[in-house]
């Protein structure tokens, strides 16, 4: 088997790559404004009830309407999901291997399409896009070898006149809850990792990019996942999420979202309901809010290439995004002034355009949201680029860099999740480690330094699931860098990591007296 390896980036400074994804933008734009079904068993049910998937960057632009799931088809999908698992947690680990692989094949043949498909229900920018569709192919390529690997289980010890083994075996029925801002690659990598390892899912995506979700298992299909392995119920979060996550014959869910609906599905799961006969497992990963650490023997130029560019690459819509930066108080004027040239220098509009670094936020909601935080932040520091909005046509908001503020400012604190980073001092590196860990959150972080103590220190000290030493704190490579926090930025489950998929089944021990 030709060894793992991550999927390249497309080089958008070559011509025939930027026609490339022209052509992409103009086949996506083909099949706008259809309507989609849901998929239950492998059937196509098309209800009244729809979600309107938009353009984020152009409100009027409708990128599908995609069937609602009601409670009924739900359970429908349920009772479907639940009997498939009597076939499907039987068939061979090599099987189920395979059509990941060539689901595989058949994104890098297509590999533009989702990309633009991106660009217009997400409103990623192309290099944006890039990643997350590439991300997608690694995690379809990294589960099914490890897959591979772990098929005949681990081995253990036999005494004379004895045969043991350990071996894994699936879950059973695993409910998908995935988020809009890896419409790709965490929807898919997250329903890849339950079927590969022989569970059935019931997959929701996130309400605002259900129909790169769609594509994707019409993919699955093409791949040969035989109907009932992969059911598709997108819906409401409040009307079938709750349903779905109490659902005595729910096996486990394995949710990417909010702290907010995190918690609510951890809580939720823990109690036992009428009928079930297990204890739920929940792999939940969650917000961050994540710091960048400035030292005073830092490269300053790096540190702030840094800083700007994991806080506003995708608008600053990444559970990895830098929301802050530490800075040692030796270099913050020098670091705070050239992080506001920096920014000031970033174009953001409409992302189908590639000469716009950014593009918008998802939805109203998130403007609000980000806008309300920027009037906070006014009150809490200065402003010293972006501060503005404009929801006319899609919703955008300008890259905005808030200095001087206090560590427990609430920008400091909350997860904002739009293109807005904080800027506060530190007196030394002993405190700004403590700075950096005064969150609730441990999901990514970086530190800029050219001092070993230090990185070691950080090493020790920095609590965060993903931690990076002079670069930006964005960018974890499925295989390369497991991704997955600390605190309440979730289980730590690791997407991408080694033992991500045992956590999708259980150890069974049998002992044979020969
Ligand atoms: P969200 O929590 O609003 O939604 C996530 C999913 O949960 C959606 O599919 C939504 O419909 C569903 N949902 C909503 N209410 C539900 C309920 N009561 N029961 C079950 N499901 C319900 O999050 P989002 O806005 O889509 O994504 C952004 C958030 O995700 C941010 O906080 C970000 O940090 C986080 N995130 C974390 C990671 C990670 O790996 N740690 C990765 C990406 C995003």
């Amino acid at each position: 088997m030709i060894p793992y390896k991550h999927e390249p980036f497309t080089d958008f400074t070559q011509e025939e790559n930027k026609q490339a994804y022209q052509e992409a933008l103009k086949k996506v734009e083909g099949y706008l404004g259809q309507d989609y079904p849901l998929i239950i068993g492998g059937e196509r049910i098309m209800t009244e009830d729809k979600l309107v998937s938009t353009n984020p960057a152009n409100k009027e632009e409708v990128i599908g309407r995609v069937s609602k799931a009601s409670r009924d088809l739900a359970e429908k999908a349920m009772k479907v999901a639940d009997e498939t698992f009597n076939t499907w947690r039987k068939t061979k680990p090599e099987y189920r291997a395979d059509i990941l692989f060539k689901a595989a094949a058949i994104v890098r043949r297509r590999k533009h399409e989702f990309s633009a498909l991106l660009t217009k229900e997400a409103g990623k920018p192309w290099n944006e896009a890039d990643a997350d569709t590439a991300e997608g192919i690694d995690f379809l390529e990294y589960y099914a070898r490890q897959m591979l690997k772990l098929k005949d289980g681990m081995p253990v010890e036999s005494r004379p006149g004895e045969y043991n083994r350990f071996d894994y075996i699936p879950l059973g029925v695993g409910v998908v809850i995935s988020p809009w801002n890896f419409a790709f690659a965490i929807m898919a990598g997250t329903t890849v990792a339950a079927l590969v390892t022989g569970n059935t899912v019931l997959l929701k995506p996130a309400s605002t990019t259900p129909v790169v979700a769609y594509k994707f298992i019409e993919v699955l299909e093409e791949a040969g996942m035989p109907a009932g392995v992969v059911n598709f119920i997108p819906g409401s979060g409040s009307e079938i999420g709750d349903y779905l996550v109490d659902h005595p014959r729910t096996r486990f869910i394995s949710f990417t979202g909010s702290r907010d609906v995190g918690t609510r599905i951890y809580e939720r799961a823990s109690k036992v309901n009428e009928g079930q006969i297990w204890l739920k497992r929940v792999i939940a990963e969650m917000g961050g809010k994540d710091t960048i650490v400035v030292d005073n023997t830092a490269d300053l130029e790096l540190a702030a290439q840094s800083i700007v560019k994991s806080a506003f690459g995708f608008s600053g819509q990444k559970c990895s995004a830098c929301s802050r930066a530490v800075i040692h108080e030796e270099v913050y004027d020098q670091v705070v002034a050239r992080v506001e040239e920096l920014t000031k220098e970033l174009t953001y509009g409409d992302p189908s355009d590639n000469s716009n670094f950014t593009g918008p936020v998802i939805d109203q909601a998130s403007f609000d949201k980000v806008m309300s935080y920027i009037e906070i932040g006014k009150e809490e520091g200065r402003i010293i680029a972006g501060g503005e909005g404009d929801s006319s046509k899609g919703f955008f908001v300008a890259p905005t860099v808030i200095a001087d503020l206090a560590p427990d400012a609430k920008v400091m604190q909350d997860e904002i999740f739009g293109p807005v980073v904080g800027l506060t001092k530190a007196k030394n590196f002993d405190e700004a480690i403590e700075i950096a860990n005064n969150t609730d959150y441990g999901l990514t972080g970086a530190v800029i330094t050219t001092n070993r103590e230090h990185i070691e220190q950080a090493r020790e000290d920095f609590h965060a699931g993903n931690l990076y030493f002079n670069r930006g704190c964005t960018g974890a490579i499925v295989g390369y860098q497991p991704f997955g926090g600390f605190n309440m930025s979730g289980t730590d489950s690791k997407a991408g990591g080694p033992d991500y998929l045992q956590l999708h089944m259980q150890g069974k021990t049998t002992s044979e007296t020969l």
